[in-house]
């Protein structure tokens, strides 16, 4: 505090004023950034045409790929050969409910391609989703095992690796704790980028951002969603009005989605200058 500061400080009853005003500049960061994450790619044959368009476009998103996926290969191909696209392991995390005592409500499958069983033990070569029922040190050994099999299939390719990952459903583990604790520690050792999906209910919220930052990792939470039960266009208007107010926005769509696509090109239009991929805010 300088003189001038102390004298206002003084004359206007010091502490009670002095921390929010210190707290409102905190939250005005220099440039405002838009980063978009496109989830699942890999898991839909429409994918890869849409992944197409985007780098048709130069437009600087992240790919957030699902590993052993039918597509993942096709996709990481083409990963590999777009500079303006940051690559994200889309972890899948069991969700809420996935296990209903009718089996025909068994939305596991959902998660991966051969899901597991309440207990059954991981095999790195078909599985690739974390269970409520995984310890913290397997659950960290999915990630890790989930990385350097996506990271295989680009080394086959060029020189672009992994940049960090988020999660793909996961309202279940993403509440716990010790799990996410470990997932946050092995990020930070490897300097992984975290984007907390939030796929949870407020009431029991997601807790992997929160423990990311606890261990000092580099982490976001996503803002808006923009697509499957919304409209892209709408959802976009949201992020540009939170960009006015000086504020970043981490929004999350689905390649799979033409209309999410379409809407992209649209706002690469009006608000490209604030579009920046994740490894670059
Ligand atoms: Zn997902």
């Amino acid at each position: 505090m300088d003189r001038r500061q102390f004298l206002i400080f003084s004359a206007l009853g010091g502490l009670a004023l002095a921390l929010p005003l210190a707290r409102d500049a905190a939250a005005i960061p220099n440039t405002p950034s838009l980063s978009i994450v496109l989830d699942d790619a890999g898991a839909d044959s429409h994918d890869l045409a849409n992944l197409e368009q985007l780098v048709e476009m130069k437009f600087p998103a992240t790919i957030a790929v699902i590993p052993r996926t039918t597509h993942e290969e096709a996709v990481l191909k083409t990963l590999s050969k777009a500079p303006y696209l940051d690559i994200f392991a889309h972890i899948p995390m069991e969700f809420e409910k996935m296990r209903n005592s009718d089996p025909k409500k068994d939305h596991s499958s959902w998660l991966e391609q051969t899901p597991r069983k309440v207990g059954e033990k991981y095999n790195p070569v078909q599985h690739a989703a974390i269970y409520a029922f995984d310890t913290p040190a397997i659950a960290v050994k999915i990630l890790a095992d989930d990385i350097t099999h996506l990271n295989n299939i680009l080394t086959q390719y060029g020189k672009k690796s992994i940049v960090g990952f988020n999660n793909h459903t996961g309202s279940l583990v993403t509440q716990d704790t010790e799990k996410m604790f470990a997932l946050a520690t092995y990020a930070k050792t490897h300097g992984l980028i975290i984007v907390d999906s939030k796929t949870t209910l407020p009431e029991r919220p997601s807790v992997l951002f929160r423990e990311a930052k606890r261990v000092g990792a580099t982490a976001y939470e996503r803002t808006v969603f923009l697509d499957l039960d919304v409209d892209p266009v709408k959802q976009l208007q949201t992020c540009y009005s939170i960009l006015e107010k000086g504020k970043s926005v981490i929004a999350i769509g689905h390649i799979k989605e033409p209309a999410t696509i379409t809407a992209l090109a649209q706002a690469q239009k009006t608000h490209g200058q604030y579009i920046r991929k994740i490894s670059e805010i």
